[in-house]
């Protein structure tokens, strides 16, 4: 049984667009209650009959998390221009190596918005 799962997380975060053209609302400082999907997809093993144990997910995911809540994303490192889908991109390439399941990470900038990123 192949299934594809996802934990939210959530965290507040200010930026700016630096590549927004001149006048664009983005351009000008302003901040966003993100919210972020980790996805995990895989196989079921049917003695287990579950792929992971969610509280796996978040045990990587945290640390992320507290990496950015309550910071000016512009000033962290690989995120100089924190477009949704360059903070999804970093937040996959942060979990990733821990945790080898990820399929996507989809980044929530407000509740209409989203951006995912499959790795590639
Ligand atoms: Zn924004």
């Amino acid at each position: 049984m192949q299934v594809k799962l996802s934990k939210t997380f959530s965290f507040e975060a200010a930026h700016d667009l630096p590549t927004f053209p001149e006048g664009h609302k983005c351009r000008r400082l302003h901040g966003h209650s993100f919210r972020f999907d980790v996805v995990v997809e895989g196989e079921v093993a049917p003695d287990k009959g579950y792929l992971i144990d969610y509280g796996d997910i978040k045990k990587v995911a945290e640390p992320i998390v507290k990496q950015l809540d309550h910071y000016y994303l512009n000033e962290i490192e690989g995120l100089s221009n924190p477009t949704s889908e360059n903070v999804a991109r970093w937040i996959y390439d942060k979990l990733k190596p821990s945790l080898p399941l990820l399929a996507s990470v989809i980044v929530y900038e407000t509740c209409t918005s989203t951006c995912e990123y499959r790795g590639k």
